[in-house]
């Protein structure tokens, strides 16, 4: 024992005089929890000599002013535990059960973390970590009362220690309590740090403040007093009128980032009022604004619409004595505990007005809902979500598979992650699993989720994934691979046609003379064969009349040159593509049309848009399959059926039996019902392949006719 006998007992009673709000049951079982803590840390001393669990209880004081919920109360005495003594979760679990361990154990899971950047853009990203990690918004409060105790008692730290425990509050810990709208603990953790890390700049700018606040006492009771004597004639005399300090760190911001001299900071004189309804907030409003006029465009209404974090005021600006501004802030009591205590604020709210106002019955409901959300999932992650949602409503986190954290802006996708984690892995990403669950490419994320992307080394971005790309890394890479990607086919179908145009001369592209490709680069205005090619297979320059150039600018040979036409495989990639009206197939006898710009479009021979097209000879090439093609083709079948319970079934696997992946199905009743048309579109391999299909389905009783689309 390091503490005297009945020691235990008088330190359990500082904490136990604030948890009158709190059911008999539930403080003892938090003395059950203090008796566990005291036991655990015995022997342990603070630097400052005290006996270790007067930190945790002083935690625990913070939180029960703030009268939080006693699983919380306990998680507080017990957050050491489990990082510095024998003690571990089961512990925790066996005797206090999971939630009071799941809480321990996420703020021994923070406190692990070291913050060691220090740029801004950083520690944000730490923040949202923090947020991130804290699967129950209580942890992150049992660790800022943790935080504010330690800072408050930094004393006795070495000061290397000190210096880096102040840094990491200011820039992870206040802003994190200012986030979640409790601001008088980010005040404080403000305050403390500022003071440790510039002391003479504190201590300079206290004095400086001290002074003048001397200096302006007699404004500021002027102003008071016509504002105490305003409201007591009125029909408010009830209102609750005070004098607004601004604390000094604050002040020191606005001087270094506003360029804010200090004169003008201190010459403004800040009151807040407070009511017992929002009636009487706009009624309040209306009563200063008669007293002093008001500086035009500076009212601001957050009582219609709160702030992020659920601030809720009215604000004004008002000329007072000697044209000095008088800033005002109007809000109910509900409001300023919201304003104090933020999300805490929510656990202290209990319903026992029947004047419930409009702002307070949204209060509650939101802590409703989101409690509720947690007790039906029976897990507290949709709960930080929630509340997540409303702090970064604009972002989504989600997890790599070891764990790290990626922030992607809202309605961002799998493809999107991949981009994000490497530029490679965006690249050759073939598929992906959400929670081990595999998905498609372009399923959106939501907070919380692992995603595990799957990449070969042979898989390349496709044009497709731009529909459902958000973020622009994403979409810069895959546009940029594409055009490359582009730019090397584009060339290659080039010199294919070229040498195609040339073989109707009778010339071989391989026996031009260096003089006549330069000649003819001269007469084109183009500084290479490339670029030259490249125009051709985009479609922007005709081959055969690239091919008459050079046989006005080269001799003729007698050798007849046979080139047969351009074959198709089906892998050519983004400049052969297939007409949606005809829907080529292997085996389909079919002719190309150059589309400007595109690259060849490939028709089938009966397409009826080619007798069109034929018009424009230059445009029309011939074509032919390559021996073996590659891939599946498009192909779009209507069957006419009888009408029956259960036939688009037995249709579906038959085609599924021929070994053909069905894409999409549409049915259309015909003669009222007794017939239908359904048709189904596919991918097949060839024509082959198409009539192995039809034979399927010809052999089901209730097909009466089978059409492929294209085909008059
Ligand atoms: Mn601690």
């Amino acid at each position: 024992m390091t503490c005297p006998p009945g020691e235990h007992v008088r330190l359990f009673k500082k904490l136990r005089r604030k948890l009158d709000y709190l059911a008999p049951q539930q403080i003892d079982l938090i003395e059950r929890a203090y008796i566990l803590a005291f036991e655990a840390h015995q022997g342990q001393k603070r630097r400052s000599g005290e006996p270790y669990i007067t930190h945790p209880v002083a935690a625990a004081c913070v939180l029960a002013d703030m009268q939080m919920d006693a699983q919380t109360i306990m998680a507080a005495l017990l957050h050491d535990v489990i990082e510095d003594t024998s003690v571990d979760k089961q512990v925790i679990i066996d005797r206090f059960g999971m939630e009071v361990a799941e809480l321990v154990d996420g703020v021994s899971k923070l406190t692990q973390i070291e913050f060691v950047s220090r740029a801004e853009a950083q520690a944000e990203n730490f923040r949202k970590m923090v947020l991130a990690m804290s699967r129950d918004i209580r942890v992150i409060l049992v660790k800022l009362a943790d935080r504010l105790h330690n800072m408050r008692t930094l004393e006795g730290m070495p000061s290397n220690k000190q210096q880096r425990i102040a840094r990491e509050t200011l820039d992870i810990f206040a802003p994190i309590a200012k986030r979640l709208g409790m601001r008088e603990i980010s005040v404080e953790l403000e305050e403390l740090s500022f003071a440790m890390l510039y002391p003479m700049r504190y201590k300079i700018l206290k004095e400086a403040v001290k002074r003048a606040r001397g200096d302006r006492k007699k404004i500021l009771s002027l102003i008071e007093n016509t504002l105490q004597e305003g409201f007591a004639k009125s029909d408010l005399p009830s209102a609750m009128i005070a004098g607004r300090e601004k604390h000094l760190y604050s002040i020191y911001r606005k001087m270094k980032h506003r360029h804010v001299p200090f004169n003008e900071i201190m010459d403004v004189y800040a009151f807040r009022i407070i009511v017992d309804s929002i009636e009487n907030c706009y009624r309040s409003l209306g009563i200063v604004h008669q007293l002093f006029k008001p500086v035009p465009e500076r009212f601001k209404d957050y009582i219609a619409i709160p702030k992020a974090n659920g601030y809720q005021s009215l604000h004004t600006t008002l000329f007072g004595p000697y044209g000095l501004p008088i800033e005002v802030q109007i809000r109910t009591t509900e409001m300023d505990n919201m304003a104090t205590s933020g999300i805490a604020a929510h656990w202290l709210y209990k319903t026992n007005s029947n004047d419930i106002r409009e702002s307070q019955l949204r209060a509650e409901q939101w802590v409703k809902n989101l409690l509720e959300l947690q007790q039906r999932t029976g897990s507290s992650l949709e709960f930080i979500e929630s509340v997540k949602v409303d702090l970064f409503p604009e972002e989504v986190y989600v997890f790599t598979p070891k764990g790290d954290i990626k922030s992607l802006p809202g309605g961002a996708t799998v493809i999107d992650f991949a981009y994000a984690v490497h530029t490679d892995i965006g690249n050759h990403c073939i598929s992906a699993k959400i929670d081990r669950q595999a998905v498609p490419l372009s399923s959106s994320l939501v907070n919380g989720q692992t995603i595990e992307i799957v990449t070969s080394s042979t898989a390349r971005p496709n044009p497709a994934w731009l529909d459902f790309a958000v973020t622009s890394k994403a979409r810069s890479h895959i546009r940029h691979f594409l055009k490359s990607q582009q730019h090397s086919e584009s060339i290659e179908l080039g010199k294919q046609l070229l040498k195609k145009a040339l073989s109707e001369h009778s010339l071989q592209l391989k026996k031009l003379t260096e003089e006549a490709l330069k000649n003819l680069l001269e007469e084109t205005k183009l500084a290479s064969m490339d670029e030259l090619y490249s125009e051709i297979g985009l479609g922007h320059r005709l081959p055969t009349v690239v091919a008459q150039q050079m046989v006005g600018l080269t001799e003729h040979s007698d050798e007849p040159v046979d080139e047969k036409p351009l074959a198709i495989q089906g892998t050519e990639g983004m400049l052969i593509h297939f007409a949606d009206c005809c829907q080529p197939l292997p085996g389909d006898p079919i002719v190309g049309i150059l589309d400007s710009g595109k690259g060849i479009r490939v028709h089938r021979e009966s397409c009826q848009h080619i007798a069109k097209l034929r018009r424009y000879p230059d445009r029309c090439m011939p074509l032919r399959w390559a021996e073996k093609t590659e891939g599946n083709f498009k192909t779009t079948v209507q069957v006419h059926v009888v009408n029956e319970r259960g036939v688009l079934a037995i249709l579906a696997l038959a085609i599924s039996d021929a070994e053909a992946d069905i894409d999409d199905i549409g049915v259309e009743d015909q003669d009222g019902g007794m017939h239908c048309i359904v048709t189904f579109t596919m991918h097949v391999k060839s024509r082959t392949h198409l009539a192995r299909v039809a034979r399927q389905l010809r052999q089901i009783r209730q097909v009466r006719k089978i059409s492929r689309k294209g085909t008059a």
